[in-house]
């Protein structure tokens, strides 16, 4: 028998984080715990203020849930079923509960879930560095945390000057390769499009949703034409939106908290794939929990961007760790989790 215990909380950061639509010192989060045999797995759900989806709303939808009825966490697929049934939203709950299923399903057979999944464990694992939108002195305490990182990821948005200024900070210190993220930022496409080919002279390597979703028709027009990679993130959600939008972008930015967890990336990282596109695994602002079960996934994608827990103040969780922007794995079986 499953039982579910789970419970609302607040990650606080470091360092105020902020993005083209918002600025914040907390990230709401819910984290959750399935019971089965004496073991216990771990999941989390994280909520920034930009997700449609709301914490209350996601609580709501754990308490109506009725695990008990399921006898195994092998039960996974039928478990999924029965979550949509209940609502095809609250993607953020289904994720936690999801990666709790999986830390279940790894310790009972005694496998790490990378090994459950039947995926690579020889080759390196590499994360981006994330730099937030912020003023000089913040972009340079910022730089020194990236020093060590192979690729650094760049908060951009609507304001082209802010933009050219801070890539010219960064490329006085850092040689290292650069993504950007306007997270919709920019609303005209002729206005994207010469940012993008100036940031094309500067080792900028993709852009990420440049463009609000409601601009999506003119996404074809920005791809033909872009030198960089152009990554969707907010427009791709589901493996739906993959098969919808698929000819829009170069590639797509997944996230368990948008899709639902590791079974819903996964599914999506292969359609990805077979329909030509770029694939890179992202995060929110998470814990240590959340984005070592990301990790699992991590040899699938062409990049990663599993950040999202460097910048909290008091994480709750022991797992993966980052050195000189490799992943380290956390070893033991299930995720490799553990609440501190
Ligand atoms: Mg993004």
């Amino acid at each position: 028998m499953l039982t579910l215990r789970f419970q609302a909380g607040e990650l606080k950061l470091s360092e105020v984080f902020e993005v083209s639509s918002n600025a914040r010192i907390l990230t709401e989060i819910i984290n959750v715990e399935i019971m089965y045999e004496g073991k216990t797995g771990y999941g989390q759900a994280s909520f920034p203020p930009y997700m449609k989806e709301k914490r209350e709303v996601n609580l709501g939808f754990l308490s109506r849930l009725d695990l008990q009825t399921f006898n195994s966490p092998f039960h996974l697929n039928e478990i999924h079923r029965y979550m949509d049934s209940l609502s095809s939203d609250q993607r953020p709950a289904k994720a936690a509960i999801d990666m709790a299923l999986y830390d279940l399903m790894g310790k009972i057979s005694g496998l790490p879930v990378y090994q459950l999944l039947g995926l690579e464990t020889s080759n390196k694992l590499y994360t981006s560095l994330t730099i937030g939108i912020g003023q000089e002195d913040f972009i340079r305490r910022q730089l020194e945390k990236a020093k060590d990182f192979t690729f650094i990821k760049v908060k951009l948005g609507g304001n082209i000057d802010y933009n050219k200024h801070v890539i010219e900070l960064i490329r006085e210190h850092a040689s290292q390769p650069i993504g950007v993220d306007f997270n919709q930022g920019i609303e005209d496409k002729e206005a994207a499009i010469d940012m993008i080919e100036w940031l094309s002279g500067q080792q900028v390597k993709y852009a990420e949703q440049p463009m609000p979703v409601s601009m999506e028709p003119d996404y074809a027009w920005l791809k033909s034409r872009s030198p960089l990679d152009i990554y969707g993130d907010e427009s791709i959600q589901t493996a739906s939106d993959i098969i919808n939008k698929h000819e829009l972008f170069h590639g797509v930015n997944i996230k368990l908290m948008k899709c639902g967890g590791i079974s819903k990336a996964y599914e999506m990282v292969r359609l990805a794939q077979n329909l030509g596109l770029k694939t890179m695994l992202g995060c929110m602002v998470e814990s240590t929990c959340a984005i070592t079960a990301a990790a699992h996934l991590g040899s699938l994608f062409d990049r990663l961007d599993l950040d999202g827990h460097l910048n909290i103040a008091d994480d709750p969780y022991k797992g993966i760790d980052i050195q000189n922007g490799e992943l380290l794995m956390p070893e033991g079986e299930g995720l490799g989790v553990s609440a501190k």
